[in-house]
């Protein structure tokens, strides 16, 4: 059986992780997996950060902030003041409002006190700029005419929107070159990776985009056809709201990383395993003999067998089994792999 999308997926990831980017400039580099909008979700998601700032925003903790959280902390006034005057309206209730004020006390990233009944913030860290740039990859390990056929209006969808500053292909090589045809059906504004097992090289550089010019959105679009006059939709999206969609991403990003796949899968099963090949640790099912996908890896799983309550006291003394043990060890890579 071929290696799955999701192996693939994991190789990119780790790629990025250790070469991002691929011209070889030094950039610190956070990379996600399955990361996007309600829309569109992307298969790896490379933020390129400034790595003194991103260490700042670590004074804010490991979880994220929302979009809420985002605009409470980034509009914090230096001095004591009434959160309706020290922020702008955010375009909903109060209320609402104050709720997040409170989670962010709760989470110790804001001042907050009362003043008879009037609830006063204080800025207690500066949020920093540290997202320079958001690179989307998708993952299409099998590229052949018809799949780079079929994807090439979700590529267009991502390059008229502009919400990343780069779009590539991640792809597996095939011995040839990449054949004329395929790139003649990929958008010349994406880039296309060819990988080799652990290894990448560029088929094709992508154009820099424009993500902070306002970004057009693709409704609809008509089938062609001799008999369909209908017009394409489109709706405009303000450099904003992409900046504010951006930042998003980026902190899913900060707080999850791709080795997260940890918690949905089950190592606690008797036969889940993480195997070395090469620079990348994969899961692996001793019982069906390969690398398996994150969706097959779960409780529902047939072959699914709890490991023995033995194996928790004999090699892994310290706590839990092999399943905690190797969820430590994601968590422990994820750790050292941040940049900053
Ligand atoms: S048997 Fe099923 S649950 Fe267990 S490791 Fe394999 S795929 Fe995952």
């Amino acid at each position: 059986m071929a290696e799955p999308e999701f192996t693939f997926e994991l190789r990119v990831c780790r790629w990025a992780e250790r070469h991002w980017p691929p011209e070889g400039r030094e950039r610190a580099a956070l990379v996600a997996r399955q990361l996007g909008t309600k829309r569109r979700r992307w298969d790896t998601v490379v933020v390129e950060v400034d790595a003194d700032a991103l260490a700042r925003r670590a004074r804010f903790g490991r979880r994220r902030l929302d979009s809420d959280l985002l605009h409470v902390v980034r509009h914090a006034p230096d001095e004591w003041a009434w959160y309706r005057d020290a922020l702008p309206d955010p375009g909903y209730p109060w209320r609402y409002v104050r709720e997040t004020i409170h989670e962010a006390d709760d989470r110790g990233i804001l001042d907050v006190r009362r003043r008879g009944r009037r609830l006063e913030i204080r800025r207690r860290h500066e949020y920093p700029e540290w997202v320079r740039r958001v690179v989307a990859v998708e993952n299409k390990p099998d590229l052949d005419a018809s799949a780079a056929h079929d994807l090439r209006p979700q590529l267009e969808r991502d390059v008229a929107l502009v919400l990343a500053d780069e779009v590539w292909v991640a792809t597996r090589a095939t011995g040839d070159r990449v054949e004329p045809a395929l790139l003649e059906s990929i958008p010349v504004e994406a880039g296309i990776l060819t990988f080799d097992g652990d290894d990448a090289e560029v088929a094709w550089f992508p154009r820099t985009l424009d993500a902070n010019a306002p970004g057009t959105r693709i409704l609809e679009r008509p089938k062609g056809g001799t008999y369909d006059q209908s017009a394409a939709r489109f709706e405009y999206v303000s450099p904003e709201a992409k900046r504010e969609k951006r930042l998003e991403i980026a902190e899913r990003a900060y707080e999850r990383g791709w080795r997260s796949y940890a918690r949905t899968m089950r190592p606690d099963c008797r036969y889940y395993e993480l195997r070395h090949e090469n620079e990348t640790m994969l899961p692996y099912c001793a019982a069906k003999e390969r690398h398996q996908t994150a969706a097959e890896c779960s409780g529902r799983c047939s072959k699914f067998e709890p490991e023995p309550p033995a194996w928790r006291q004999k090699g892994w003394p310290i706590e839990g089994g092999p399943g905690k043990a190797i969820r430590r060890l994601l968590e422990s890579r994820r750790e050292r792999s941040r940049p900053g």
